[in-house]
């Protein structure tokens, strides 16, 4: 699989599991920027770097 295909699923990966979970893949989860689907960090903690994840899971006040 090519990376723009790659993209392609995830993409719609993202859009389903929102629908099932309401959770968003596809932006920050902490401060609401866009994630790139082929990052693997943003892909695999739904933030788009440590310090927002750390916020998240209540590591950073
Ligand atoms: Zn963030």
């Amino acid at each position: 699989m090519n990376k723009r295909q790659r993209k392609k699923v995830r993409k719609k990966a993202a859009i389903q599991h929102y629908k099932e979970s309401g959770e968003d893949l596809l932006h920050c989860e902490q401060c609401g920027k866009k994630l790139d689907v082929l990052n693997e960090y943003h892909w695999k903690w739904g933030t788009c770097g440590s310090y927002c994840y750390g916020k998240l899971v209540g590591v950073y006040y």
